[in-house]
C-alpha cells in the first residue's frame, strides 16, 4: 500500500508554523515532532482531568486515575503483552534501565556478569556500569569488529555466571537493527534476565515482546510521536514479583510504618511518587494516532528514505558512511575527510536542515569505529523524497565549496615548528571590512571558512594545557608577548572555529596591552551578525576563546 507522507505530515502543527515552513527536519533518532492529537490530549488533560491519581476521592482523581489506567492497558496492547500488571509508567527509556539495573543487580553475587555490547547507548551501559562497581559484577561485552557487535558470536561470551544480558534492539549511532530471533534462540534455555533497550526499535516497528521473547523491554515515546517524559518499561509479571522496587516514596506503598513498609501490588511497585499526568495522556493519544496508522505502509516509506540516503551519500567521493542501508532503522551516519562534522551540521542548518552531530551517546561505538564525532541524519515517516534530496544536495554544495577552496594555494606563511614550540600565522590579508560588506549571512559564513585556510595545522600547541575549554570543537589558543606586543597562534578541527579564531586574531596579535578591549571585539562579532546566525554553542565557543585571549594577556 503506498504511504502519503504528505497526509501524514500534515498531522504535524509544527511544520505549519511560519517559521518552519521550510524545515527539513532529519533528527528523529533524538526526538520526534508531535501530531496534534498528542499536543490536544496534553492540553485536555490540563483543561478538563487535572488532579492526582489514586489518592483522592473526587470525581477528578477519578477521572485522572481511570486515564492512567486505560493508557496502561492501551500501552500492553501495544508492546504485545495481555497484562497491563506487565507495564510500568517511567520518565523514559533512560529511567526505565536504571530502574532494571537497580532492581536486577540486587539479585545478583558478586562477581555475577552482566552481558552488553559495544553498540549501546549511554543509557544501557552507565547504570549497569555503576551498579558493577557497587555490587562487585563482571560486564562483559559481545564479541565486536570496530565496534560492531556480532551478535552471532554471543555463545562466546555466555558463561553460567552470565546473570543479565542488556542490549540493544538497534543501534541509535549506526540505526543497525539487531537479529533478534537469532538473539532469542542464542538465549533460550538459559538462566538468565534479557533486558531490550528498544528506544529506537519503538519507533519504527510494532512491537510484539511475546513473540521477540525478551524478559523486560525498555521505550521513550517521545521517539514515536509521543510527548517527552513518559517511558515504558516491559517487564514479565513472575520475574517483577520477585523484584524489589527501585525508587521509594508516595503510591508504591500499601502501607507504611516507622521502619518498614509494604508494597503495592504490581506494577505500582514501581512507580513511585506522582506520574507524568499529562504526558500518559499524550502517550494515549500518540498509541491511538498509530493504530490508526498503516504501520506496514509507514514502516516501507522509511525504508525507502533510509535506503536513498544511503545510496545518494554513498556516491559523494571521499564519503566515509559508517551506516548501510539494509536492516536500519532510518539512521545514515558518516564523516568527510575534507570537514568537521560540526562545520557541515552548522552549513545545514543556514539552509534550515536539522541533523545531528556528535558522539550520539554511544562514545565507545564511535572510539572503537575510530571517530570521536559523526554527522547523523535520521528520518520519520512525515520525511519525503524530498527531504532526503535538500539534505544531500545541501552536504554536496558544502563539499564542493570546500573543493573550491582547498584548491586555491595559500602562500606558506612559516615553517612548520614542533616540540610545542609555534611562529604566529600571517593574518595581515585578512580584512574584517570586507567581512562586514559581505551581503549575506552564508557569503560571510564562506568567507570565514576561506579564513579558515590561513591558519596552519600545529601539532606542537594541540596539548591538554592549551586547549580551549567550552569550545564545540576542540581548540588550541597559544600565547606570548615579543617586545611589548602579543602574539598568539591558534589550531582546530573545525574550519568554522578557525575562521572565527583569525577572526579574533586579526583583532588582538601584534597589538599592545591595553589597545583592544574585550566589549570591541565582542562589538565586531556582534556588527557581524554572527551572535544570531550561529548555533548558540558556537557563539559560546567564539566567547570562550575571546575570554581565553584576554586571560593570556593578563588582562
Ligand atoms: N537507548 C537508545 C538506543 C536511545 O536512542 C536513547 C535515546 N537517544 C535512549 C536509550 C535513552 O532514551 P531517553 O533519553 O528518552 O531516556
Amino acid at each position: 500500500m503506498k504511504f502519503f507522507a504528505d497526509n501524514f505530515k500534515q498531522q504535524f502543527p509544527l511544520f505549519a508554523q511560519p517559521e518552519n515552513r521550510d524545515l527539513v527536519y532529519l533528527d528523529n533518532a533524538a526526538t520526534t515532532q508531535k501530531p496534534a492529537c498528542v499536543i490536544q490530549a496534553i492540553s485536555d488533560f490540563y483543561l478538563h482531568t487535572n488532579a492526582n491519581t489514586h489518592r483522592s476521592s473526587h470525581r477528578l482523581a477519578r477521572r485522572a486515575t481511570e486515564m492512567v489506567e486505560k493508557v496502561r492497558r492501551d500501552a500492553a496492547r501495544f508492546l504485545g503483552t495481555a497484562s497491563p500488571r506487565e507495564i510500568i509508567f517511567t520518565r523514559g527509556a533512560t529511567e526505565g534501565l536504571n530502574l532494571l539495573a537497580h532492581s536486577l543487580c540486587s539479585r545478583l553475587s558478586p562477581g555475577d556478569e552482566i552481558l552488553l555490547s559495544t553498540a549501546e547507548h549511554h543509557a544501557n551501559l552507565v547504570p549497569w556500569q555503576m551498579q558493577a562497581a557497587s555490587r562487585g559484577l563482571q560486564l562483559r561485552f559481545v564479541p565486536h569488529t570496530g565496534g560492531i557487535p556480532q551478535f552471532e558470536r554471543i555463545a562466546e561470551v555466555l558463561s553460567p555466571r552470565t546473570k543479565i544480558v542488556s542490549v540493544t534492539a538497534g543501534s541509535n549511532a549506526l540505526g543497525l537493527r539487531t537479529d533478534l530471533p537469532a538473539l532469542r534462540a542464542a538465549l533460550s534455555g538459559q538462566d538468565l534476565f534479557w533486558v531490550l533497550d528498544g528506544a529506537q526499535l519503538a519507533a519504527h516497528d510494532r512491537v510484539d515482546v511475546a513473540s521477540i521473547g525478551c524478559d523486560f523491554f525498555v521505550c521513550s515515546a517521545h521517539k514515536f510521536y509521543g510527548p517527552t517524559g513518559i517511558g515504558l518499561v516491559f517487564g514479565r509479571e513472575e520475574l517483577l514479583q520477585e523484584l524489589p522496587p527501585w525508587q521509594g516514596g508516595g503510591e508504591m506503598i500499601a502501607s507504611v510504618d516507622l521502619l518498614a513498609s509494604e508494597y503495592a501490588e504490581l506494577p505500582h511497585r514501581f512507580e513511585a511518587g506522582t506520574s507524568s499526568l499529562a504526558s500518559i495522556a499524550g502517550l494515549g493519544a500518540c498509541m491511538d494516532f498509530l493504530e490508526k496508522q498503516d504501520r506496514v505502509a509507514m514502516a516501507m516509506h522509511e525504508q525507502s528514505l533510509v535506503h536513498a540516503l544511503h545510496e545518494k551519500l554513498g556516491q559523494i567521493p571521499g564519503l566515509n558512511l559508517l551506516s548501510r542501508g539494509e536492516h536500519n532503522l532510518g539512521i545514515a551516519t558518516f564523516t568527510h575527510p575534507r570537514c568537521a562534522a560540526i562545520d557541515l551540521a552548522q552549513w545545514l542548518d543556514g539552509r534550515d536542515i536539522a541533523v545531528r552531530v556528535g558522539h550520539h551517546c554511544a562514545q565507545p561505538l564511535l572510539r572503537a569505529a575510530g571517530h570521536t564525532a559523526t554527522l547523523r541524519a535520521s528520518v520519520a515517516a512525515y520525511n519525503s523524497d524530498e527531504d532526503i534530496e535538500r539534505f544531500v544536495a545541501a552536504v554536496q554544495e558544502f563539499l564542493a565549496h570546500l573543493e573550491v577552496e582547498d584548491a586555491v594555494p595559500v602562500r606558506e606563511v612559516h615553517a612548520p615548528v614542533a616540540d610545542g614550540s609555534w611562529s604566529p600565522d600571517d593574518l595581515s590579508s585578512l580584512d574584517v571590512a570586507a567581512l562586514r560588506n559581505k551581503k549575506s549571512w552564508q557569503d560571510r559564513y564562506r568567507s570565514l571558512m576561506a579564513w579558515a585556510r590561513f591558519v596552519s595545522r600545529k601539532d606542537g600547541i594541540r596539548s591538554p594545557e592549551n586547549l580551549v575549554r567550552g569550545c564545540e570543537s576542540s581548540a588550541w589558543l597559544v600565547h606570548r608577548c615579543e617586545r611589548g606586543v602579543h602574539r598568539f597562534a591558534i589550531d582546530s578541527d573545525s574550519r568554522v572555529v578557525k575562521g572565527l579564531g583569525a577572526l579574533l586574531l586579526t583583532l588582538l596579535d601584534g597589538k599592545p596591552s591595553g589597545s583592544v578591549s574585550r566589549e570591541q571585539v565582542q562589538e565586531v562579532f556582534d556588527e557581524l551578525g554572527l551572535a544570531q546566525q550561529l548555533s548558540e554553542s558556537r557563539s559560546n565557543g567564539f566567547r570562550a576563546l575571546l575570554e581565553r585571549a584576554f586571560e593570556l594577556m593578563g588582562a
